[in-house]
């Protein structure tokens, strides 16, 4: 089996346009991410127009729900065909309509459950959930967070936003696991963070940044998450 060490980065919700800032530096170092979009409705023609110039640049696009809810919570107070409807398949219908094939899934809050997992996976090949950073603060030994090349497809991934207190040395701890072990290190943020926007759930560039060039330096790639296939890496 060949399998490889790498880095597999997304991004939630529909912050398009700062999104779209980023691409001369994922383009110049040859990374590929996933961009999970949510409420897809409300994107504007410019966002839609920048979306397919990510997508033409080998990035992936996800979905990240049509009213991005709880999903457990929302079944509960209405019922499941409800939550198919009208978080999954009415917006995977302007995904569709729009030419993006979405085959990964990034649940809103990561709030997931055995049965949405059933559910979901009917629909797509990959489901992604959120791995909070563990008491020791070493995320080299959270395993849920690497993906082996295994097959899985029910994944997890660690924010690096700011309110995250992810650190560059934890970074580094991460990616020589990764190394070590030949895994995937999965890492999710929101939006970059501007003065216009300097809540906890934006990530700094420089972090950013930092682990572009950390899994540079080490000669490691940078998967979409639709590229997590069994049988090793692509590249
Ligand atoms: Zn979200």
């Amino acid at each position: 089996m060949k399998r490889h060490a790498g880095v597999s980065l997304s991004f939630d919700d529909r912050s398009v346009n700062e999104w779209f800032e980023l691409r001369g530096l994922f383009r110049e170092n040859n990374v590929r991410a996933t961009f999970f979009i949510t409420q897809p409705d409300s994107l504007d023609s410019i966002e839609i127009y920048k979306l397919k110039e990510l997508q033409n640049d080998g990035h992936e696009i996800g979905f990240h729900g049509t009213m991005h809810v709880l999903s457990e919570y929302y079944i509960k107070e209405n019922s499941y065909t409800d939550y198919l409807d009208n978080e999954i398949s009415k917006g995977m219908k302007t995904m569709d309509s729009l030419g993006f094939k979405c085959v990964s899934f990034a649940y809103p809050y990561g709030a997931k459950y055995w049965f949405t997992d059933f559910l979901l996976l009917r629909k797509f090949e990959f489901l992604r959930g959120v791995s909070p950073v563990n008491k020791e603060k070493n995320i080299s030994k959270m395993d849920e967070i690497y993906y082996s090349f295994d097959g899985s497809k029910i994944l997890s991934a660690l924010g690096f936003d700011i309110n995250s207190g992810i650190t560059k040395s934890m970074i580094d701890v991460a990616i020589e696991r990764s190394i070590a072990s030949q895994e995937v290190l999965l890492l999710y943020a929101h939006a970059p963070d501007t003065d216009e926007q300097d809540n906890g759930y934006s990530f700094n560039i420089e972090l950013l940044k930092y682990i572009i060039q950390k899994a540079k330096e080490n000669d490691i790639g940078f998967y979409p998450m639709c590229e997590l296939k069994a049988n090793g890496a692509y590249r």
